[in-house]
């Protein structure tokens, strides 16, 4: 039987690099749920769509095609075939993802995406919501957390190794992960909580190490690898 484990938590908190090490070290696939957001927010900045622009949202929401492939170890992103691993990372995606994926139908839609990519698969999915919402049932839930401005700053520092959003200072990175952990918290559907029956990981102050070694011993006390 395959099984799921459910990691969220917020913004710059470091669940993609948890996850994809875990994965790699565990033999798991990782589902990156916020790609499946930032996909359909660049098909919303690409055809000029404003935010407040609902039911064009949701209509394209139910349109668009997105496909996530394994490539030499780096999963890569397709948005209607097109490659927009990179692009999905900018900062004009980061300030707008947050309301599009405040529309509920949306929502459902993404959540609807999201299990199909989990059929059959024993898979790391990260997110906000997949202990609360996507997979309610998951066999390990773990809800990742740090302060904000550790967060800020890990996401500044991977900012100027990758060169996404490069120019951006480190006040900026602040500014914009407040924002997004205000958004994130509040929505009426799919906010960001942690789910009753999670272990909660706090990082702060932690290596990446031995945050990893943390959430590896919590998967294996829960499934036989
Ligand atoms: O995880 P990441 O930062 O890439 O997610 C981008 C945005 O997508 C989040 O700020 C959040 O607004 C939204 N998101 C969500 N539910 C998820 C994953 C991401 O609403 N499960």
């Amino acid at each position: 039987m395959s099984f799921v484990v459910a990691i969220d938590g917020p913004a710059g908190v470091g669940k993609g690099t948890i996850a994809k090490r875990v994965a790699d070290d565990l033999g798991l696939i990782t589902i990156d749920t916020g790609a499946t957001y930032r996909c359909l927010t660049v098909a919303v900045i690409d055809r000029g769509i404003k935010l407040d622009e609902t039911d064009k949202i949701i209509e394209l929401s139910k349109e668009i095609k997105i496909d996530m492939t394994l490539e030499e170890k780096e999963t890569k992103i397709y948005l209607n075939g097109r490659d927009v691993t990179k692009r999905i990372r900018e900062d004009d995606v980061n300030n707008f993802v947050s309301p599009v994926s405040t529309i509920r139908e949306v929502r459902e839609e993404m959540v609807r995406l999201q299990r199909k990519l989990a059929e059959g698969k024993n898979v790391i999915m990260e997110g906000r919501d997949i202990g609360t919402v996507v997979f309610p049932d998951a066999t390990v839930k773990i809800f990742l957390d740090a302060s904000l401005k550790e967060r800020a700053e890990r996401r500044y520092n991977q900012n100027q190794e990758t060169g996404i959003d490069k120019d951006l200072s480190y006040e900026e990175v602040y500014e914009s992960i407040k924002a997004r952990d205000y958004n994130d918290r509040n929505k009426p559907v799919g906010a960001l909580k942690q789910a009753d029956d999670a272990i909660l990981v706090d990082t702060t102050g932690k290596t990446i190490e031995e945050n990893i070694k943390q959430v590896e011993k919590i998967i294996k006390t829960r499934v036989n690898l």
